[in-house]
């Protein structure tokens, strides 16, 4: 029988406010334990939230960006369940009446084309403390910092079919919330983290399968790798008989594999119900266009706007518009640089092969956007051939001073006199004179041959163009002694 798997995925994106969801309290990443959270966040008698504005203007960014309905009414409902972290005894999200209702993200298939995704509802909600389990206690320590720094839960219809689909959707959701400036995007920090939700059905069967949900994963290769797991190994249970129960899974990336964590709830064991002591949000329409006045250049808008201004194609467009760093390093380059094609290339091909090698992204690029203009408009005016310019990269990317001084100190400057250029085409055709007689025979692609021989005698620095012409005249040429 053949497998099919659905996966559908939940984001929880830590909004970039200063203060918490309902206290005044920091949620700067990285203090010490318990050193932010007030009485509101350790849930003490008496206490009250009192909701952060601009989370709620964060969330309707978000809306607006997926196209999706930005609720004018929306309630903020008790989510109860007991864990060491959660000192109220529950968390504040939402549940019947989310903040954003249904939108939808297109991703890029790898097969070519587009895909569109549904999105449910994302709603605003609390993050929990941490449970600490230190290697220098046997107790589990709790820091509640994190307690009340706000979140919004984006999820996803189940409409992505393999771990692909499902990466290119989060990183999609991940450029976006950054062009957004609501979240900072940090996966390590956990400031962007993924449950995914997987099934395997018979291929064309309608109703879904019974699925797992695998949580908290905070890597892009780990959500890939922790669905495809789940695939096989859903599949290789049903495929022998059984069956699959509902489950919530965590993913341990040093084995590669699931395992279970606890028998899934449903909803109903929440026991949700209106927080009591937060008022519904409502909001005006006035309010809602009030943001959308003031959303910045989205994506796509930003790719369609490459391609028209800087005459680029969909494939250069789309890769230097898949991260905000990225399109603005590019838009630096071209400040001074006035050849964007030639940008493009560069910047997806040698600096994101360097940046990939080294696991960092182009924020982190040692070869800031002014320098890499620097050098390539040093192609342009012929001081160096774009095959040096390789070497000037990475000299560049050591640090060894700007382009003109690595050009100077190496001497790499390009070859433009016709007598040099001459005086190593007429030493090369002396040296190979089988080759020569060859080539006048009529071996016409042994030209590569001498071009490569002449490039080698000038280490590589004779302009192409002139050593292409002044070698073509030479070999026609008879030898003067006949
Ligand atoms: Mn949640």
């Amino acid at each position: 029988m053949e497998w099919e798997a659905t996966i559908g995925l939940e984001v929880h994106v830590q909004l970039l406010t200063r203060s918490k969801l309902f206290s005044g309290a920091a949620t700067a990443y990285g203090a010490s334990p318990n050193s932010q959270a007030c009485s509101v966040d350790l849930g003490l008698p008496g206490t009250l939230p009192v909701l952060n504005k601009e989370a709620v203007m964060m969330a309707i960014r978000l809306g607006l960006a997926i196209d999706a309905t930005v609720n004018l009414h929306s309630v903020f409902a008790r989510k109860n369940y007991f864990y060491p972290d959660l000192p109220k005894g529950y968390q504040i999200s939402q549940n019947e009446y989310p903040i954003v209702g249904h939108g939808y993200l297109t991703i890029d298939l790898e097969e070519g084309g587009s895909k569109q995704i549904s999105i449910i509802r994302a709603h605003l909600e609390e993050d929990a403390g941490k449970s600490l389990h230190e290697d220098f206690s046997d107790a589990t320590l709790i820091d509640l910092n994190r307690a009340g720094v706000p979140l919004i839960e984006i999820v996803s219809a189940p409409e992505m079919s393999s771990a692909k689909e499902a990466v290119a959707y989060l990183k999609k959701l991940h450029a976006l919330v950054c062009y957004l400036e609501i979240c900072d995007g940090n996966l390590q920090e956990g400031s962007f983290r993924c449950d995914a939700n997987v099934s395997v059905r018979p291929k064309g069967r309608t109703q879904l399968g019974t699925r797992t949900e695998t949580k908290n994963i905070n890597s892009f290769r780990f959500v890939e790798r922790a669905i495809n797991y789940e695939i096989q190994r859903q599949t290789a249970v049903l495929a022998a008989g059984g069956t699959i129960s509902q489950q919530t899974r965590l993913y341990n990336p040093d084995r590669d594999e699931t395992y279970v964590m606890r028998d899934k709830e449903d909803a109903n064991d929440y026991r949700y119900f209106p927080d009591p002591d937060l008022l519904p949000l409502e909001l005006t329409a006035g309010e809602i266009e009030a943001v959308r006045a003031q959303l910045p250049e989205l994506p796509q808008q930003k790719q369609q706007r490459f391609i028209q201004q800087y005459d680029l194609n969909l494939y250069d467009a789309n890769l230097l518009t898949a991260s905000r760093a990225a399109a603005d390093y590019f838009e630096q380059v071209c400040h001074t640089f006035k050849n964007p094609k030639m940008a493009a290339n560069w910047i997806n091909g040698e600096l994101a092969a360097a940046l990939n090698k080294e696991n960092l992204n182009i924020s982190q690029s040692p070869i800031q956007a002014e320098s890499l203009a620097m050098l390539l408009t040093r192609i342009e005016d012929g001081t160096i051939s774009s095959k040096i310019a390789k070497e000037v990269f990475a000299a560049l990317w050591e640090g060894l001073g700007s382009t003109d001084e690595i050009i100077e100190q190496k001497g790499l400057r390009q070859v433009t006199d016709s007598a040099a250029i001459l005086a190593a085409i007429d030493q090369v055709i002396q040296d190979n004179p089988a080759q020569l007689a060859e080539y006048r025979a009529g071996k016409d692609r042994l030209l590569g041959f001498f071009v490569g021989q002449v490039m080698k005698a000038t280490q590589g620095k004779a302009n192409p163009a002139q050593l292409n012409a002044l070698l073509l005249e030479k070999l026609k040429e008879p030898a003067s002694h006949d």
